[in-house]
């Protein structure tokens, strides 16, 4: 155990679950080598994602957030590995689908970008959120869970992968 093994929280948005692609995109972090610690499917009320979003709670496409995010039920996880939280945000790719690079989850199964949301005034539909930075992961992992649903068990990869 070093100070480089880290835990971040992610959560497939209501897209992801309603275009039936959780599959795929969980994939990606596996294969990666990231350990899944938990995992639950969660319809989000108005305080949690408040609390989830409390950065943005007062920005103009908060409502748009908000509506996107309560669409339909998400799935929130915790993972876990070297480097978790820079590691799965660069997995995940830029927060604008139109921005975000090939090989990324956004980039791959997303194309829309911030104008044409607005003008729509729904939010940006980018599957996946994933924690920004380390401090933001341990209120996120809180947030959503509790310890007794956090998880360990021994991948076989492990040896080779952290
Ligand atoms: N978002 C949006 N319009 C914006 C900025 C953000 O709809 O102009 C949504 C988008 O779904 C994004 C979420 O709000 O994922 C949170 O924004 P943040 O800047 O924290 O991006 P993230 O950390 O998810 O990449
Ligand atoms: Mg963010």
């Amino acid at each position: 155990m070093t100070e480089y093994l880290e835990r971040t929280f992610v959560a497939l948005k209501p897209d992801a679950v309603q275009r039936g692609i959780t599959g795929q995109i969980l994939h990606r972090l596996e294969r990666a080598g990231m350990r899944l610690v938990a995992m639950k499917m969660v319809t989000a009320d108005d305080e949690l994602l408040m609390k989830h979003y409390s950065e943005h709670v007062d920005k103009d496409f908060y409502e748009g957030l908000k509506n996107f995010m309560q669409e339909g039920p998400v799935i929130a996880m915790v993972w876990e590995g070297v480097n978790a939280v820079e590691n799965i945000r660069k997995l995940v790719g830029s927060t604008s689908p139109k921005d975000a690079r090939p090989g990324t989850i956004r980039g791959d199964f997303a194309h829309m970008g911030y104008a044409h949301a607005d003008d729509k005034g729904t939010a940006v539909k980018n599957l996946i959120h994933a924690s920004g930075e380390k401090k933001e992961a341990l209120e996120e992992i809180s947030l959503w869970f509790t310890e007794s649903e956090i998880q360990d068990y021994t991948r076989s990869d492990t040896a080779h992968v952290r």
